[in-house]
């Protein structure tokens, strides 16, 4: 039978970082939300299906505004996420009802390429967890609580981490089951990403494949100027 591949696009940030009035995944980018950009890239995807995940209170804003507005035929449902990331992640998760592969996304890194979604997909395959990443740039400091440097990790292997982050479907379902389980029972759960879900559960292998260093996360007002430069710049060169 043929695969089903589901992506997750996570919007229920609040995006407070941003110091704005909208939630950072609506605020404008070139006269359309910025989740607009990042849902596009899945309609023109691989991906056969596409959840939403947004504000309890966003929900039918996001239907009517942007999953009806631009036709996003992709987008099967849009559902209330959580608290935390991770809660949001997991409301995706329940939401699929049958999927071989699951590509994990932050609604606020509208600038994912197809070429990207492929090599997660690709390794996936082999290694059934993958995550896009690039290599760190800058040199990283630990630091004591009295904000003196503490170490220095060796700079060759750090990564950042980046989205999507793709995974075989009941290998994540449940790693994140078992996630929820734990907090229920009293374990303190801090996980950022879903590559971490997966080492804390189960000590699995994440394979790290080539993400790109304009798939940013929007999390701050500069964020926001760079993403448009790097749009413009796509834009124009689609046009060439
Ligand atoms: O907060 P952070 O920048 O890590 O958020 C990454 C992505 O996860 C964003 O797209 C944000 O909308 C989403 N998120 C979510 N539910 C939360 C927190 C963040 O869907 N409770």
């Amino acid at each position: 039978m043929r695969e089903q591949i589901t992506a997750i696009v996570l919007a229920a940030g609040q995006g407070k970082r941003m110091q704005a009035e909208a939630p950072k995944q609506y605020l404008d980018l070139g006269g359309r939300p910025l989740l607009f950009y990042t849902l596009k890239a899945f309609e023109e995807s691989f991906v056969d299906e596409v959840i939403l995940v947004t504000a309890r209170e966003e929900v039918s804003y996001c239907k009517k505004e942007i999953v009806d507005r631009y036709f996003f035929h992709k987008v099967k449902k849009v559902v209330p996420g959580g608290k935390e990331r991770y809660h949001s992640v997991y409301e995706g998760l329940k939401a699929i009802e049958n999927a071989d592969y699951v590509l994990i996304h932050d609604g606020a890194r509208p600038l994912v390429t197809q070429e990207i979604m492929a090599r997660t997909l690709e390794a996936a395959r082999t290694f059934r967890a993958a995550a896009a990443a690039m290599p760190v740039k800058d040199t990283i400091k630990i630091a004591d609580e009295a904000g003196f440097v503490a170490d220095t990790p060796n700079r060759s292997s750090l990564w950042m981490m980046q989205t999507p982050q793709t995974f075989f479907f009941p290998l994540i379902l449940e790693a994140y089951t078992k996630l929820i389980e734990q907090e229920k029972n009293g374990h303190t759960v801090s996980v950022t990403d879903d590559a971490m879900v997966l080492e804390t559960v189960f000590g699995g292998k994440i394979k790290l494949v080539e993400g790109s260093y304009e798939n940013i996360k929007i999390t701050t007002p500069s964020d926001l100027k760079i993403a448009g430069i790097f749009l413009k710049n796509t834009l124009d060169t689609k046009r060439q």
